[in-house]
This record gives structure tokens, sequence and C-alpha cells, in this order.
């Protein structure tokens, strides 16, 4: 029997915990500072939703916003001024970016003490050291759906499609630290269908609606499906979920799936971020 997983369920549970710990909090609550650059809908989405997550577990967050055409001075203003403000515990620089600004070298004008999503060359670096107290908010949310329905991960075959820093990169890195044998498909990989049969665990990650079909998958496997796709039928993943759902032993639902985690992370990270800053040595 399939076992379809209730990622809302989940990150409800995280966030009562992180709830619970802000609440013993006394003086300044964790802050998380969204920066957007207008012009995207969907990161008007996500970044409102972000918000809302934050005052759900009492945590302050703000947006600073800018217009489209910003330039990379003035970004870059923002991110310094928001660096240098002690009452903001994590920064979160909601990508993509418009053409004329760089994503990567944006990225990394943020302190690496209050970078949430963990993509500066250090603290990149020490992800994928192993040495990481953080890292990024999806690649941690599939690994805490799969512990939380106890699926084996090490010495199982992991094969993940899609290789951003964002999600491919870093959930198969931390699938290789707890193990797994990993193998990264990207656009550019031959037989993709045959690799992705020996997979005990599969995870989607590239933004392309209802890509990965029944022969895909092999029988029992894990299938996680990270994809969010606006469609005139709503959000769909990157898996045919009704296509696939009979062969495999669990799956991930869009929505309601890998995506409420990402907030759920969102949040812990913060709190991680929030708790090192004030510690006392
Ligand atoms: P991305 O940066 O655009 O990366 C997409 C990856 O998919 C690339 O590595 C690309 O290969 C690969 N790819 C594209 N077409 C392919 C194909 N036909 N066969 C094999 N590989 C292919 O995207 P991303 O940021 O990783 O996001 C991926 C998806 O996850 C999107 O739908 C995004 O909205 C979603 N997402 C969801 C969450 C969540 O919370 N659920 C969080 C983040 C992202 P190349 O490198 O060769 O181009």
């Amino acid at each position: 029997m399939t076992n379809v997983i209730d990622g809302k369920a989940l990150a409800t549970k995280i966030k009562e915990n992180v709830k619970a710990e802000v609440e013993k909090i006394k003086g300044i609550k964790p802050t998380l500072a969204c920066i957007i650059v207008e012009g995207n809908k969907a990161s008007e989405v996500y970044v409102a939703s972000k918000k809302k997550a934050c005052e759900s577990v009492g945590m302050n967050s703000i947006i600073a916003r800018l217009p489209e055409d910003v330039s990379e001075e003035e970004l870059f203003q923002t991110i310094d001024k928001l660096n240098a403000d002690d009452t903001i515990s994590a920064i979160l620089l909601q990508l993509p970016l418009p053409k004329q600004l760089d994503d990567v070298k944006a990225t990394n004008r943020i302190s690496p003490s209050k970078d949430v999503d963990c993509l500066t060359y250090e603290n990149l670096g020490a992800l994928f050291s192993a040495r990481g107290t953080i890292a990024p908010c999806t690649a941690t949310g599939i690994i805490k759906i799969l512990e939380s329905e106890n699926i084996d991960i090490a010495g199982k075959n992991a094969v993940v499609i899609g290789r951003s820093l964002l999600v491919g990169k870093s959930v198969a890195n931390l699938l290789e630290q707890k193990n797994a044998t990993v193998t990264i498909c990207h656009s550019k990989t031959q037989n993709l269908k045959n690799i992705c049969q020996q997979a005990d665990i599969l995870v989607v990650a590239i933004g392309k609606t209802k890509f990965v079909t029944k022969e895909f998958v092999k029988e029992g496997a894990v299938v996680i499906d990270v994809g969010i796709n606006r469609t005139e039928d709503g959000l769909m993943g990157d898996v045919d979920f009704d296509d696939v759902k009979d062969k495999c032993s669990y799956i991930t639902p869009v929505p309601g799936g890998v995506g409420p985690l990402t907030v759920a992370c969102l949040l812990e990270n913060t709190l991680i971020l929030y708790n090192q800053q004030t510690k006392k040595d």
C-alpha cells in the first residue's frame, strides 16, 4: 500500500516546537528579514506565507521591498543594513532576482551568521564538510520527511533529479552524509529513466509538471516531489502523482508535501541562528 506523506502535519509539529522555544525567549524575539525584489508573482506568495508563518510562532518578521529595476548597489546597501542590524536574526533573499542582478553574488553579500537558507560560500562549505549547523530549508525538510516515516537512508540508492544549490545538490549532500549512495541527474543526463529505476529514494526537483511517470519508478520506491509548478489546474508537482502513486511505497503530494516543510525549516533555521548569535560563551 502506498503511504501519502502528510507534509502539513509534520510541519505543524515542527512549528509547535519552534513556538514553544520562542515563547521561552525573554526580550526581543528572533526576527526574520525577507528581501523581495518586485516583479515575480510566485516570490510575492512565498514571502507573504513566510511572514505569516513567523507570526504564527511568535517570531518577528520584516519585509524589505525593492523595485524591479533596483541596482546591485541599492540591493547591497539593503543587505548591508540588515547585516549590521542587531535586531535581525536571519536574512532571506527571495530568489530568483531580476536579470540585472546576480543571484549568487547577491546571496553572498548576506552575513553567513544570518544566512538562513545556507547559501553563502561559507555556509555551503561547512555543509559540504559535514560541519554545518543549518542546511538549506527544503533539503532539511526532505530529510525530516524521510526520518519521520522511519525510512532507511543508509545504504540505499538515492537518485536526485536537479542540481541546484538550493535543492538538488544540498539534498544530495545530506543524503550522502546519511550514507545513501547518491546519483545526481540533470538536463544533460543520459538514460535518465534507467538511472531513476535503480532508486530506492527518488527526489525530483526540476520544475517540470508531471515529468516523472511510473516508467521512472522502481516498485516500492520512496518518491519525494519537490516541484511546484503553477498551472491552470492549480499547483502541480514534477511527478505525475496519479500515475506513480500505486507503484511506490511512499510519496509526497503537491501541494501538502515538501512545501510546508520548507517553511517550517525556515523558522527552525531562524531560531538556530538566533540562538547562535545570542549564546553566551
Ligand atoms: P532550478 O534551479 O531551475 O534547477 C532545476 C534543475 O532541474 C537543474 O539542475 C536542471 O538541470 C534540472 N532539469 C531541468 N529539466 C530537466 C530534465 N528534463 N531532466 C533532468 N533534469 C532537468 O530549480 P530549483 O530551484 O532546484 O527548483 C526545482 C523545483 O522545485 C521548482 O519547481 C521549484 O519551484 C521547486 N521548489 C520547491 C520548493 C518547495 O518548498 N517545495 C523549494 C524550492 C524549489 P541543469 O542543471 O542541467 O539545467
